[in-house]
């Protein structure tokens, strides 16, 4: 069985002032506890946001590779779980332009939050020109066999499928495409890993998700959860959301 997750990266967004956000949106998780929910602060609010956070978990939106050592401005898997954070994002879109990051360095980084403890989203995902050329499912393919970390399984790891073109934009894809790339990562999570982690692992739909979309896309198959930026900053926009994969929580074989 798999439970839905709702994640929200706020992405460089939120100071202290923000945390009533984070206390409204956990108020609602205890009214839907069949839900996973996560925020994903920035690192300077996660011990904050932990101390009201209740049942909803508090994650980080990145991690080093290495334990510690000459990274400037950067911050390492001990690092955050010390800050109280259960989760982290690796291989966002954002990270991957405008750091530069290779999907070597992502797996790099889902080893090193596992052999700390942290659960791990990795996201994926096909830009708008791969997606013109009907590339999608093969760029999410390769992007997931280099940066798939070593010894994963469901029970810690999830994968988001973020059309880089639907970050931001108000544009999703169709609900016939969001299946198709869903069913193709669980097939090969299922080649790569076996049968169990693919029935377990959770396939997160991310890119303009909003509270009058959401019920359509948490409801394509092979879709178990939903990463969201935008609309996760407040609890008015995020609960919804929230609310939605709760009316749909699904129980799979
Ligand atoms: C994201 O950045 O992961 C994301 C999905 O953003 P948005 O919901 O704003 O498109």
């Amino acid at each position: 069985m798999r439970s839905k997750l709702v994640a929200g990266n706020w992405k460089m967004n939120g100071i202290k002032a923000s945390l009533v956000e984070v206390e409204a949106i956990a108020a609602a998780c205890r009214s839907n506890s069949d839900v996973d929910v996560a925020l994903f602060v920035p690192a300077t609010l996660i011990a904050d946001a932990v101390s009201v956070a209740g049942v909803m978990m508090i994650g980080g939106q990145d991690c080093h590779a290495n334990d510690c050592g000459a990274h400037t401005g950067n911050i390492a898997a001990p690092m955050l779980v010390e800050a109280g954070a259960r989760l982290v994002i690796v291989g966002h879109s954002e990270r991957r332009a405008d750091q530069g990051e290779t999907d070597v360095e992502v797996k790099a980084k889902a080893e090193a939050a596992r052999r700390h403890g942290l659960g791990v989203i990795l996201c994926v995902g096909e830009t708008l020109d791969e997606r013109g050329k009907d590339q999608a499912e093969q760029v999410v393919s390769a992007q997931i066999a280099r940066s798939l970390p070593d010894g994963a399984d469901g029970e810690w790891l999830s994968i988001a499928y973020e059309p880089v073109w639907a970050i931001g934009t108000g544009r999703t894809p169709t609900e016939t495409e969001v299946a198709a790339v869903h069913g193709a990562i669980r097939a090969q999570i299922g080649g790569l890993l076996g049968g169990d982690a693919a029935a377990s692992l959770r396939i997160l739909y991310g890119g303009s998700v909003n509270g009058a979309n959401a019920a359509s896309l948490l409801a394509c198959a092979d879709v178990d959860g939903a990463l969201v930026g935008g609309a996760s900053l407040t609890a008015r926009d995020f609960v919804p959301i929230i609310e939605a994969a709760a009316s749909q929580q699904q129980i799979l074989p």
